[in-house]
C-alpha cells in the first residue's frame, strides 16, 4: 500500500471479522480489473459511517441505550441500499461488510444503487412490541439526516420486517413532512409495499440454483436439499424447491436441526415455525446435532443464517455439489478453497441471494411512478434478471477461470469502478 493511503483507525483491524472477509475478496479481484485497479481503495473504506446511539423508554419506566449503525461504503452507482438487522452480535465490523456486499451485488445484478447497510445491537426477543417500535422510531430518527428516497433506502434483514419498514416509512415521513413511500422497501402492500417482495430473496435462491443444477447436469426433482436458517429466505427457498420435486432432507435453524430421509414436509414445518418460532419440537424422523448438519448427504445445500457459518472447521464434512448462499458472507475464504478443490460449485451471496434487492428496486420504481404491477409480471422480471446475471457471470468466471464468487466480483467490481472513474474526484 502507498503512503498515499493512510488507513483510518475502524479499518485497522487484526481480527477476520466479515469486514477482514470482504477485503480478502477485493484482494482476489485486484489483478482482474485492469487499469481500474487504480481506484480500488475506493472498494476498501466505506465513503461513510454513522454510529448512533438510540434510547427508549423501556415498559418498566427505566430508560435503556442501544448502538446502532448506517453504513453507506459506495454511492458511485446511485443512492445507497441495503437492510436494517437487530440481532445482539450486530459490530461495525458487520455491518461494513454487509454495506460493501451490497455495493458488489447491486453491481452484479445491475440494479442502479451503491450498498449501504444498518443495524442495532439487540435482541429484539426482549423487547416488548411497544419498545420495538419505539426503538425503531428513533433509530430512523437519528439516522433520518442520511437516508431518502434519493440518498439511501433501508429494507428488512435478519430480524427486521414489513412492520418495521411501515414504522421506519412513518417516522420519516412525519419529519420530513410528506407521505415519503419511497425511503424504505419490503413495506405492507397497503404502504406501496410490492407484490412477491416477501419471498423475492428465497425465489432467487431458487432460481439461481435452477441454473446451477443444468450446468452441473443435475435434476432438480428428486435431489438433496439441506437448508440452514428457515425464516424469510431459507423459508421460502425450502418451499419452493420442494414444489419443484426437491427432497429438504434436513433444516437447521438457532435452536434445533431436523433431519429426514425421504424428505421434510416443508409446508408443515413452516406452520410449525410460524406457531412456535423454531423448527424445535417438529415430528421429524431425527434431530441432529447442529456439527451434524454439515456433513448431512445433499446435492444442494444453502446457508440461509448469518454469517460465517462454512468455515474451515466444516468445509471438509460437507457432501453437497452447489451451495447456494442465501445469507450474506456464509463461507469464509478458507472454506472457499477447500470446497473449489473439492469441485463444489458455490453461487456466492451477491448473486444468489440478490433477489430481494433487485425486487426492492421494482418497489421503488414503483412507489415513484405510483403504478403498480403485478405479481406474475414481477416474477417475470425477477427471474429474467437472475438469469442473465447468473449466465453473463459465469461465462466471466469461464474466461478468466476463477472461481464463480471472483468472476462476481470481476463484474461488479468493473461497474462500480467504472462509474467512479468517469464520474471523477470532488473537488
Ligand atoms: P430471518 O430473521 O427471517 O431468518 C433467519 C433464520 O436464521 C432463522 O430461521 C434463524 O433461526 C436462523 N438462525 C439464526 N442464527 C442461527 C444460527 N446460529 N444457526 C442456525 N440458524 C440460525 O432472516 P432472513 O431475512 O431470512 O435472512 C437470512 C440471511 O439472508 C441473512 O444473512 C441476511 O442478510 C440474508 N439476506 C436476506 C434478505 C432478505 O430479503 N430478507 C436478502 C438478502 C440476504
Amino acid at each position: 500500500m502507498s503512503s498515499n493511503h493512510v488507513i483510518p483507525s475502524y479499518l485497522d483491524h487484526s481480527h477476520l471479522g466479515p469486514w477482514g472477509v470482504y477485503l480478502e475478496q477485493i484482494d482476489r479481484v485486484t489483478p482482474y480489473l485492469g487499469h481500474l485497479s487504480r481506484w480500488v481503495e475506493t472498494l476498501k473504506r466505506p465513503k461513510r459511517i454513522l454510529i448512533v446511539d438510540v434510547p427508549i423508554e423501556r415498559d418498566d419506566g427505566t430508560v435503556a441505550h442501544f448502538e446502532g449503525y448506517r453504513v453507506q461504503h459506495n454511492l458511485s452507482r446511485g443512492p445507497g441500499k441495503g437492510g436494517v438487522r437487530f440481532h445482539q452480535d450486530v459490530t461495525l465490523s458487520e455491518v461494513m461488510a454487509l454495506s460493501a456486499w451490497m455495493t458488489v451485488k447491486n453491481a452484479a445484478v445491475n440494479v442502479p444503487y451503491g450498498g449501504a447497510k444498518g443495524g442495532i445491537r439487540v435482541d429484539p426477543k426482549t423487547l416488548s412490541k411497544g419498545e420495538l417500535q419505539r426503538m425503531t422510531r428513533r433509530y430512523t430518527s437519528e439516522i433520518g439526516i442520511i437516508i431518502g428516497p434519493n440518498k439511501d433506502i433501508p429494507a428488512p434483514d435478519v430480524n427486521t420486517n414489513e412492520q418495521t419498514m411501515a414504522w421506519m416509512m412513518d417516522t420519516y415521513s412525519m419529519n420530513v413532512g410528506g407521505t415519503a413511500t419511497g425511503v424504505v422497501t419490503g413495506k405492507p402492500i397497503s404502504l406501496g409495499g410490492s407484490l412477491g417482495r416477501r419471498e423475492a430473496t428465497g425465489r432467487g435462491v431458487y432460481v439461481v440454483g435452477c441454473e446451477a443444477a443444468i450446468k452441473r447436469g443435475m435434476e432438480i426433482k428428486g435431489s438433496r436439499i439441506a437448508v440452514q436458517g428457515f425464516g424469510n429466505v431459507g423459508g421460502t427457498a425450502a418451499r419452493l424447491f420442494a414444489e419443484a420435486g426437491a427432497k429438504v432432507v434436513a433444516v437447521q435453524d438457532h435452536v434445533a436441526t431436523v433431519y429426514s430421509e425421504g424428505g421434510l414436509d416443508v409446508p408443515a414445518l413452516l406452520a410449525h415455525v410460524e406457531a412456535n418460532g423454531s423448527v424445535a419440537g417438529f415430528a421429524a424422523e431425527a434431530v441432529l446435532t447442529s456439527e451434524q448438519f454439515w456433513g448431512v448427504n445433499c446435492d444442494i445445500l444453502i446457508p440461509a443464517a448469518l454469517e460465517q457459518q462454512i468455515n474451515a472447521g466444516n468445509a471438509h464434512r460437507i457432501r453437497a455439489k452447489i451451495i447456494l448462499e442465501g445469507a450474506n458472507g456464509p463461507t469464509t475464504p478458507e472454506a472457499d478453497d477447500i470446497l473449489h478443490d473439492k469441485g463444489v460449485l458455490i453461487v456466492p451471496d451477491v448473486i444468489a441471494n440478490a433477489g430481494g434487492v433487485t425486487v426492492s428496486y421494482f418497489e421503488w420504481v414503483q412507489d415513484f411512478s405510483s403504478f403498480f404491477w403485478s405479481e406474475d409480471e414481477i416474477n417475470q422480471r425477477l427471474t429474467r434478471i437472475m438469469r442473465e446475471a447468473f449466465n453473463s457471470i459465469w461465462h466471466v468466471a469461464e474466461e478468466h477461470k476463477t472461481s464463480f464468487r471472483t468472476a462476481a466480483f470481476i463484474v461488479a467490481c468493473t461497474r462500480v469502478l467504472q462509474a467512479r472513474e468517469v464520474r471523477g474526484l470532488y473537488p
